[in-house]
């Protein structure tokens, strides 16, 4: 089996991959690297297991486990997950999935949707490496400062790995709905009297103090389940990989995690091009953006406020390993307002798809990279789809009754009222728009 082993982001320091270490003693965060190639069968070992029912095998991310962490079967927390559609909706589909990529103008246009995971989010393929690491490693907990999706999923894979799970977060800023899969998974849900900051803080040293093992985004098995998005994409077009694969950047470990897998298919020789990759940021919370912009000549930090909550980040936490993925492939970065990402959700939505706020920065983004001449229509696209559109229903609503502040939804759908005496009237001029 191969090793694993963490490496400085930054200084190159190097740590055993498997005692319980989730920071560089100069205080960077660690990648994981393996000192082993991948097996010269590696393309047919994928291929077969897709006739498994078995897990691994049937988990999106454990089928591809030769570019993962060996962890022993025993130790593995499967629901299953991934398995992701990948849905064509470029201006050339032939069915209504075309209405996306017109948006975005782009014939050839991807989007791979990975709010089709067990809670609704790609933080799945994340924790099922995370809480299996935490099993093999005798965790007596697990732990995550979160409110939104990375609680959920944590909680999920927590119960089901019999593993205790503590949630910190800030006691102000606590909304039932983001909530409400954690507390119903079971987790501890602990509401600090402090800010995200110091709910931070508190759940390192709690982790340090107590062996709870720590599942915030610094953690370097998560980035390795994350990869599976990338593998499972380039799997699913036949090893043929797209001109760019488009992504919401928050605390960018997702960034990080593509760029990372591209990287490592391309040296297994599963692809022969490492695609571009774009990152697009919300306008309200765009660290990641303004340092692009500057030639990554420096790290900046806002104070973020955007309505796409999951990338309402304004220190992201793995920026070096980001700023190397934009380096490296030749990337971008751009942002885009709220309204620019309501619109394009809203297009999403109406395609029949759906997805959540952040995830539909991706289509705004194409469009404005589109625009600038940057992507180019012809061009192969693949766009990741981050999270389910049941995630935030309130948003969708007020999208939709054109109650949300500071927004002019272009694309509304606003409920009809109407009486029994109406009906028929209705109806017929219904049809008659069709
Ligand atoms: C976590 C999350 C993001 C942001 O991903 P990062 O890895 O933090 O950049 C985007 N969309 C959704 C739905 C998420 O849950
Ligand atoms: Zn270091």
């Amino acid at each position: 089996m191969h090793r694993f082993i963490f490496r400085c982001v930054v200084c190159t320091k190097e740590y055993d991959g498997s005692l319980i270490r989730y920071r560089c003693d100069c205080g960077e965060v660690l990648d994981g690297v393996y000192n082993a190639k991948p097996p010269k069968d590696i393309q047919q070992r994928f291929d077969r297991r897709l006739t498994s029912w078995k897990i691994p095998d049937r988990s999106g991310v454990w089928r591809y486990r030769e570019l993962l962490p060996a962890i022993p079967e025993h130790a593995i927390v499967s629901k299953p997950e991934g398995n992701t559609n990948l849905y064509p909706v470029g201006r050339s589909a032939a069915d209504g999935y075309a209405t996306i990529g017109t948006y975005a103008g782009v014939d050839d246009l991807f989007v791979k949707h990975e709010g089709e995971n067990p809670t609704g989010s790609f933080k799945d393929r994340g924790m099922t490496v995370g809480v299996s690491a935490a099993k093999m490693l005798g965790a007596r907990a697990v732990a995550c400062a979160s409110t939104g999706n990375t609680s959920a999923s944590l909680a999920s894979y927590a119960a089901k790995g019999r593993i205790p799970c503590f949630i910190f977060l800030p006691n102000a800023h606590i909304s039932p709905s983001k909530l409400m899969q954690a507390v119903g998974y079971g987790a501890s849900v602990l509401a600090v009297d402090g800010d995200f900051d110091d709910c931070m803080r508190i759940v390192e040293s709690v982790c340090v103090k107590h062996g709870v093992y720590l599942l915030n985004s610094i953690n370097p098995f998560r980035i390795e389940g994350q990869k599976t998005i990338a593998i499972e994409l380039l799997h699913q077009l036949s090893w043929n990989p797209p001109d760019w694969i488009v992504l919401p950047g928050g605390n960018l470990g997702n960034t990080s995690a593509v760029g990372k897998a591209v990287n490592e298919l391309y040296a297994a020789g599963l692809i022969s091009t490492i695609p571009r990759i774009a990152v697009v940021q919300a306008a309200g919370a765009n660290p990641f953006f303004q340092s692009f912009q500057h030639g990554f000549n420096k790290r900046y930090r806002v104070k973020a406020d955007t309505c796409a909550t999951a990338i309402r980040i304004g220190n992201p936490v793995s920026y070096e390993r980001a700023k190397r993925v934009i380096e490296e492939t030749s990337g971008v970065v751009t942002e885009v307002s709220d309204q620019e990402i309501l619109d394009a959700k809203s297009v999403v939505d109406a395609a029949g798809i759906g997805c959540e706020p952040a995830s539909a920065t991706t289509i705004a983004g194409v469009k404005k990279l589109v625009a600038q001449d940057i992507i180019r229509s012809g061009d192969r696209v693949a766009c990741i789809l981050t999270g389910h559109i049941l995630k935030d229903p309130d948003t969708t609503v007020r999208y939709h009754e054109g109650t949300l502040e500071g927004i002019h939804g272009r694309f509304t759908n606003k409920v009809i009222q109407i009486t029994q005496k109406t009906v028929e009237k209705t109806i017929e001029t219904l049809l008659k728009l069709t």
